[in-house]
């Protein structure tokens, strides 16, 4: 029986009662048990870290740089403990946990490497013209600072790369930014052994202590409580649509409102053009059914929609798809609740008139496993049914048949945002449907052509995000070295004397970094 409490900056903390349990899913085992945090812990916490922020923030980028390192050797020297305790708290499969561990270290070095280089800052500076006629001109210079505290509600689908030590903990600290995490409660240890090992790299590298915690308990209590507490600058948050807009209302009703970046899911649509349909059948109905059942379907990238036209082609395009979908398997999900919700929104779609199954992969009654479904209907039943279009997480997706062109762009029209939208067409086919791309566009975060949304790459060029309801602000990406920006803010610098100046706005450039001056790109000194 594992056991555990509040990792509090540099110290540990246990001064209440109740406890998270750590629970085999496809067992049902309870593995260990962890302390939820009290209120005074809480504030122990957030006081901590506003505390830290005053000396977090003052240190180099290449300071901070070593201390995302030395997090991603740590979680790394792990090893084995903790792929096998996190494989056996979220039903997940080792290949993937291994994965997901090399995942992790890799986004808090990219952070790394992004704070060495140090032009992520957006220098710019606009030297003074003090005889500029009709009134002279001041020095203004401008960059990226940090906003202060930073909340991150940790994934239950990625419990290690979106999780304690994930994108919205790696970039909120590349950005100068202290930790709080709200732990998951259905990976208590996996984010103990995690948090544990940047509380020690923090240390090792001469952090403030303070510069990042883990707390247990519920979302209702300590998360409610972290996210109204003053000294809280800005939220991270992956998961459900309920859970993100609650705690994105709570924010903005603070009396000092803060951001709150919730990425809250979507059904991912996938469009196939007539081209294809016709000539890729088979290769995409495989494609498309393992795309669907990936990780039993918790993705948030999974496509829940597919469109295509009902022609003769689209019928064969059916008949591949019901074949290929018979063989997918389905697996353990990763708590009862998840796996509560995905039979729930199974049964909705089965009892929707105009609703029917296509085909299903391979059934089980074991605890907690998932069967993945796949459903068919037409647009017409997907008009007069909206709901229809809302993400159910797991292995399901639905297909709907459209009657034309101007159907599938209806379709389109009609779609709410989402993370992603995927079509599948041969260059005629994607000249034919520009009129598609172009709507697509403007709903999404990603397009992505003759490919499968799941499996998203951590790149500088990445967007994870998109229009509400997919994330509570359209503005950013989770994923990728542009996520940092969430957890920042521009400040200008007028007539500022040069010893007083940050280092990255001095005329010596002493970092050698790329700067906009006088609207030139330039490394050069001033
Ligand atoms: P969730 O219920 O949204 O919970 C995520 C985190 O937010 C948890 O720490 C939870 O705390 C907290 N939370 C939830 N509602 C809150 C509220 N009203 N106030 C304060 N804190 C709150 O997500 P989940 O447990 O991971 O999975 C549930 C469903 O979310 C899934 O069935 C799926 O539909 C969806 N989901 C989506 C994604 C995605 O990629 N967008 C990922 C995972 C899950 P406690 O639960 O500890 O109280």
């Amino acid at each position: 029986m594992i056991e555990g409490q509040q990792i509090i900056g540099f110290e540990e903390s246990g001064e209440g009662t109740d406890v998270v349990k750590s629970i085999n899913p496809g067992t049902g085992e309870t593995l260990g048990q962890f302390k939820k945090a009290t209120p005074a812990e809480v504030d122990k916490a957030v006081a901590k870290a506003a505390a830290a922020f005053q000396v977090y923030r003052k240190k180099s980028g290449k300071e901070k740089a070593a201390f995302l390192e030395a997090a991603a050797d740590e979680i790394v020297a792990l090893g084995d403990a903790l792929v096998s305790i996190c494989c056996a708290e979220s039903g997940l499969p080792q290949g993937r946990i291994q994965g997901e561990v090399g995942r992790t270290a890799g986004q808090l070095r990219l952070f790394a490497s992004l704070l060495k280089d140090g032009s992520w800052v957006d220098a710019r500076i606009d030297t003074a013209i003090p005889d500029r006629q009709p009134l002279p001109k001041a020095d203004i210079r401008y960059m990226q600072m940090a906003l202060g505290p930073v909340v991150v509600f940790g994934a239950s689908n990625f419990p290690l790369a979106f999780s304690a030590a994930g994108g919205d903990t790696a970039s909120a600290l590349a950005a100068g930014c202290p930790v709080i995490v709200k732990a998951h409660s259905s990976h208590p240890a996996t984010g103990n052994m995690v948090g544990k090992a940047v509380a020690k790299a923090a240390k090792a590298t001469g952090m403030p202590d303070g510069v990042f915690s883990v707390l247990y308990g519920d979302g209702s209590t300590v998360g409610t409580q972290l996210v109204k507490h003053p000294e809280v600058k800005a939220v991270g948050f992956t998961g459900s649509y309920g859970g993100g807009k609650a705690l994105f209302d709570l924010a903005a009703a603070r009396e000092h409102p803060i951001p709150v970046y919730a990425e809250m899911g979507s059904t991912n649509p996938v469009f196939i053009l007539p081209e294809t349909v016709k000539s890729q059948a088979e290769g995409f109905a495989k494609g498309f059914s393992g795309s669907v059942t990936l990780g039993v379907g918790q993705f948030c990238t999974n496509p829940g929609m597919l469109i295509y036209e009902n022609t003769e082609d689209g019928k064969q395009l059916t008949g591949k798809l019901e074949e290929h979908f018979a063989q997918t398997n389905g697996g353990v999900m990763l708590g009862s609740n998840i796996y509560r919700s995905y039979n729930d929104g199974v049964a909705k779609h089965l009892a929707t008139s105009g609703v029917e199954t296509l085909a299903k992969g391979v059934q089980s009654d074991a605890l907690n496993v998932a069967s993945p479904i796949l459903f068919k209907t037409n647009s017409q039943v997907l008009g007069d049914h909206p709901d229809l279009s809302e993400e159910i997480f797991g292995p399901t997706s639905l297909v709907v048949e459209a009657q034309s062109k101007e159907d599938i762009l209806n379709i389109a029209r009609n779609l709410s945002g989402h993370l992603t939208a995927t079509v599948h067409g041969t260059e005629k086919d994607l000249t034919d449907y520009k009129d598609l791309l172009d709507i697509l566009e403007q709903k999404v975060g990603r397009v992505i052509i003759n490919g499968f949304p799941t499996g998203v790459e951590v790149c500088s060029s990445m967007v994870h995000g998109g229009p509400f309801p997919s994330t509570s602000d359209v503005r950013s990406t989770s994923v990728g070295t542009a996520a940092i920006f969430r957890f920042t803010r521009p400040i200008s610098y007028q007539g500022m004397p040069q010893s007083l100046l940050p280092d990255e706005l001095k005329n010596s450039n002493p970092l050698g970094i790329w700067r906009l001056v006088n609207n030139t790109l330039t490394k050069d000194t001033i």
